[in-house]
């Protein structure tokens, strides 16, 4: 579904990416784990199209997509929720979910946005209330929910579990298994490499700007490599 080959994106003159090949098939969850600063946002902003690679091709469903804009690959069904979440917290509940479909020109919005609001439950509670007064893990659930209203093929995940309680993150792995089992393709990044793997079908592992290993989830849960550098901790 999704390509990368020999991706190279700089900041100026520090390359933050030195050659990434990825592949992330289709129906499947890939998860993308490594320390602080190996380049995992970088990737994820890079295949959205925030950053342009200097080198290197991203193709998705069969097309050269390398440098489209955010916009034109959000159409082409790829949609980032980005690290931090982004969600416009002096809107509404509402207000956010239906920027989340700005793009569309069918007319099934509205019924989207009430399957979305089914399914978490959270949100058509609090639907009139302002964004930013939600909790954390309230917050990370808006901003899933107003991806899917793009109807996206591929959704990309940039730590979602982060700054939130325990309980709170088992939901959101929850969430995401059952987001894949609906039909869409997840590329995962996560600290928190255990659950990751455990919901994952494939992983990639990044150190300054490289892929260092990959391999089923399965193995590299059990991977001494990965076990020692990265489950240790949690
Ligand atoms: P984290 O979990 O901390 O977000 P990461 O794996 O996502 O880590 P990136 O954010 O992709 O890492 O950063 C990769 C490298 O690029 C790091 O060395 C980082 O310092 C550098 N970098 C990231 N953003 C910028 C920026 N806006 N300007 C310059 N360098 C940057």
């Amino acid at each position: 579904m999704l390509n990368l080959s020999n991706v190279e994106t700089y900041y100026g003159q520090i390359q933050a990416l030195k050659g990434i090949n990825l592949e992330v098939q289709e129906g499947k969850i890939i998860t993308l784990l490594g320390a602080n600063g190996a380049g995992k946002s970088t990737t994820m902003k890079t295949i959205a199209g925030l950053l342009k690679p200097k080198n290197g091709s991203v193709e998705f469903l069969g097309e050269n997509v390398t440098g489209l804009r955010p916009d034109q690959l959000l159409r082409k069904g790829i949609a980032l929720v980005p690290e931090g979440r982004a969600i416009l917290s002096s809107m509404t509940v509402l207000e956010n979910l239906e920027m989340g479909a700005y793009h569309r020109k069918d007319h099934a919005v509205k019924a989207d946005i009430e399957n979305v609001m089914q399914r978490f439950p959270i949100l058509h509670e609090r639907q009139t209330q302002m964004a930013g007064t939600l909790s954390g893990g309230q917050q990370q659930m808006l901003a899933i929910a107003r991806a899917l209203l793009s109807k996206p093929k591929l959704l990309l995940l940039d730590e979602p579990s982060m700054g939130l309680a325990p309980l709170i993150v088992a939901e959101i792995f929850k969430i995401i298994k059952e987001i894949k089992d609906a039909g869409t393709t997840v590329l995962l990044v996560e600290q928190n490499a255990k659950q990751a793997l455990k919901i994952a079908d494939y992983g990639y592992v990044m150190e300054t700007g490289n892929i260092i290993i990959d391999g089923k989830a399965s193995d590299l849960i059990v991977d001494p490599r990965i076990v020692e550098a990265y489950l240790g901790r949690k």
